[in-house]
């Protein structure tokens, strides 16, 4: 499917998992990205952002934007997949078979808890981190610790372009490698997810925009890429 010349595989968290779970037991490398409107739209103005993710092994529909838009261009089942419903299943399966997680991103002080969290959480997984904010001089010396970790996932929290950019850079850092977001910040208890009755009705970016207000200029674009997909289905 494509959406705004963005690729976008239409797999649901289950087949999503078991395409991890499968790439993890035969030494595959994979690369995921979980695609908001956000980055598709930006994609669709970026052509060098667009050519990038399009080497992923795996574009998944994140939000309720992408899924409507899949609709529209015809997919009939199309669950949303999002950065931190894959990764909290990551983890699940991590804890069952031992894997060594690295979670870069975040401010040093979030990333830290997020991993106090998660390993009283999950004590069988092996986990080890390294904060988003470092220079460009720092980051060889931070590819370094990720490779000697040798993690079966590497989940990167820097925000989007910047953690695409990363994923593309770096194929050989990790196993798995999947792009996340804030995922960090809510894994550390400092950001609270969108309670059940917004996640049921769809209705995250509206917690995410009364809760957090000054995201209202990236929300801005949530209309626009509404405009640029109506007219990609029935204006071309
Ligand atoms: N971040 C980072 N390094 C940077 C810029 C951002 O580690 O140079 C982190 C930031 O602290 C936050 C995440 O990237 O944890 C981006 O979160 P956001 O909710 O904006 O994610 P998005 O909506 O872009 O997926």
């Amino acid at each position: 499917m494509d959406i705004l010349g963005t690729r976008i595989d239409l797999l649901n968290l289950q087949e999503s998992m078991s395409r991890i779970f499968r790439a993890v037991a035969s030494g595959k490398k994979l690369w995921i990205v979980t695609a908001n409107p956000e980055l598709i739209y930006r994609g669709a103005k970026d052509k060098k952002l667009q050519a990038t993710i399009s080497s992923a092994d795996f574009i998944l529909p994140d939000g309720i934007g992408v899924v409507w838009a899949a609709h529209l261009f015809g997919a009939e089942k199309v669950e949303r997949v999002t950065g931190i419903d894959l990764t909290l299943k990551i983890l699940e399966e991590g804890q069952q078979h031992r894997w060594r997680i690295f979670l870069l991103g975040s401010k040093p002080e979030i990333v830290k808890k997020a991993v106090y969290n998660l390993r009283q959480k999950y004590p069988a997984i092996d986990f080890a981190y390294h904060h988003g904010y470092f220079s460009p001089e720092e980051e060889p010396a931070v590819l370094e610790k990720i490779e000697r970790f040798a993690p079966h996932i590497l989940l990167v929290g820097l925000g989007a372009p910047k953690q695409e950019y990363w994923n593309a850079a770096y194929k050989g850092s990790a196993q798995i490698r999947m792009g996340v977001g804030g995922t960090i910040d809510v894994l550390s208890g400092e950001v609270k997810r969108a309670p059940q009755f917004f996640r049921a009705h769809n209705l995250e970016w509206l917690y995410r925009l009364v809760s957090q207000p000054a995201r209202i200029r990236r929300q801005i674009v949530l209309p626009l890429y509404v405009c640029k997909v109506l007219k990609q289905r029935y204006f071309s």
